[in-house]
């Protein structure tokens, strides 16, 4: 089991609270009208799957009922930060 630091609770909570919302730092196009069926394709469909680092989107459903974003290791599970919506994570890059 989890426990995931929510940054606007300012306590770690069993992973039940909450719910993955998919990957963090998705930033919608702003003129989605110019792009091609590819690149509108690619923004809807298409997102990392990295071995390692993983920037992520949770909502704290059984909380706060916000989202936050969270850095996890896809390889160990743990979870290395969590931030609010808008900043950015302080840890980067793939661990392999
Ligand atoms: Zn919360």
């Amino acid at each position: 089991m989890l426990l995931i630091h929510c940054p606007h609770c300012r306590e770690a909570r069993e992973e039940e609270e909450y719910s993955y919302r998919g990957e963090a730092h998705i930033v919608r196009p702003l003129a989605p009208e110019s792009l091609s069926d590819e690149e509108w394709g690619d923004y809807l469909f298409f997102r990392s799957n990295p071995k390692g680092i993983h920037h992520e989107m949770w909502y704290h459903a059984v909380g706060c009922r916000r989202y936050f974003n969270v850095t996890r290791d896809t390889l160990t599970y743990e979870i290395l930060e969590s931030y609010l919506i808008g900043q950015q994570p302080a840890v980067t890059g793939a661990t392999s």
